[in-house]
């Protein structure tokens, strides 16, 4: 087992068997309701593992929300809200959100205000949600087009991570979560950029060192967290690839969704190339960079209308300050710039080199 602490709260890779899950289970949370959050996807492939591994969640409430990023949403909160007062469920429950980072964005959002806060613990079911949305206690939903605009900060009282559930994980979500595996290599550890890029991503269910993979993301997710577990400085740091990325996942969202960890990859390269311009990396580490994003992820083709509308979303991002739109850098693969304002004129060049990236161009 890999065991990490935020806050004093473990983070466990193992069999959920092998976890500490059960004993917080029947002592710190023996006499409390549990509530587990699922969508349709987790509900079908991950529950009965669950429930099977613990008699103690027989008598769980099982609250369904429907899958998707498009669910995130407070429509969805309001509805959760009402059933979990209906249950009577009080302060001292758990809530246990199991799923990938939308149930555990939302779930952890909704526990994190109800009756002023409940107790919550994650078990990420998606890669992404494994090596990233589980860590660090954001918690969120999404305004329109606008990711992530109300949320709060909360740990979760555990975060159990068993990668068996990434069996039945689709491969294109597979390839979602190891976008912020390679963003933590390039963004803090060239080795692991060196290493991550060296395996292809979606055969790495039938890795055998799978375990220490998964570690070694989480590993450097969670020291950054403790070190700035509010995003004054160091954890700004993990959005490299998503000021751009988040404008063209917004874009997507309303005609013809990707996954996070797709935007991201996209953003990353657009990202990769304002560091190149500005020489903060060699002509020979962006290639590096842009080679290897664009054979995990495919194409996605704005419209110039689109494109325009990528730079909108990207102006109102909560990140930027009132004058100019800020976005973090590489520094050389493996550090960064933080804060780094960026012009309109550079957001599209960018875009544009994202076509030139596939075109071959
Ligand atoms: P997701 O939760 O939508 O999961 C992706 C898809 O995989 C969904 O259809 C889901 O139902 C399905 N799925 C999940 N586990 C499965 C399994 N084991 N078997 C079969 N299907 C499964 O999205 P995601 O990629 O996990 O997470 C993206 C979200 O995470 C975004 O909303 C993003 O903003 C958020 N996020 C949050 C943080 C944070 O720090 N809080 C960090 C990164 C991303
Ligand atoms: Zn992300």
């Amino acid at each position: 087992m890999k065991r990490f602490e935020v806050d004093k709260n473990p983070i466990e890779i193992c069999a959920l068997s092998d976890s500490s899950l059960g004993q917080l289970l029947s002592t710190t949370y023996a006499s409390s309701k549990k509530v587990i959050m699922v969508d349709e996807n987790t509900h079908d492939h991950c529950l009965e593992y669950l429930l099977t591994t613990y008699t103690e969640l027989e008598e769980a409430e099982v609250m369904l929300i429907p899958a998707g990023e498009e669910n995130k949403v407070l429509e969805v909160c309001f509805q959760v809200w009402e059933a979990m007062s209906e249950y009577g469920i009080v302060r001292s429950d758990l809530i246990i959100n199991l799923g990938g980072g939308v149930v555990t964005d939302m779930g952890g959002f909704i526990a994190s205000v109800f009756k002023r806060g409940l107790d919550f613990i994650h078990i990420p079911t998606s890669l992404l949600g494994m090596v990233d949305a589980s860590i660090g206690g954001k918690t969120g939903i999404d305004l329109g087009s606008y990711k992530n605009q109300i949320g709060t900060f909360q740990q979760p009282k555990g975060v159990f991570i068993d990668p068996a559930f990434l069996h039945t994980l689709p491969e294109e979500q597979l390839v979602s979560g190891y976008a912020e595996m390679l963003k933590h290599g390039l963004i803090a550890d060239k080795k692991l950029w060196d290493l991550f890029r060296s395996l292809d991503p979606v055969k790495l269910v039938e890795n055998e060192h799978l375990e220490e993979v998964i570690a070694r993301s989480v590993a450097l997710k969670v020291e950054i967290v403790n070190e700035d577990p509010k995003e004054k400085y160091r954890r700004k740091a993990l959005n490299f690839g998503h000021t751009i990325g988040h404008g063209i996942e917004g874009v997507c969202l309303m005609e013809d969704p990707i996954s996070h960890g797709h935007a991201v990859a996209l953003g990353m390269i657009a990202e990769s190339y304002l560091s190149f311009k500005r020489n903060l990396i060699s002509q020979r580490e962006f290639l590096e960079i842009t080679n290897y994003l664009s054979q995990i992820v495919d194409y996605v083709a704005l419209t110039d209308e689109a494109k325009k509308h990528v730079f909108e979303l990207i102006r109102n991002d909560k990140k930027n300050d009132q004058t100019s739109i800020r976005c973090v850098l590489l520094n050389g693969i493996g550090n960064v710039k933080i804060d780094e304002a960026i012009t309109e004129a550079e957001v599209h060049d960018a875009l544009q080199c994202i076509d030139n990236v596939y075109s071959g161009n």
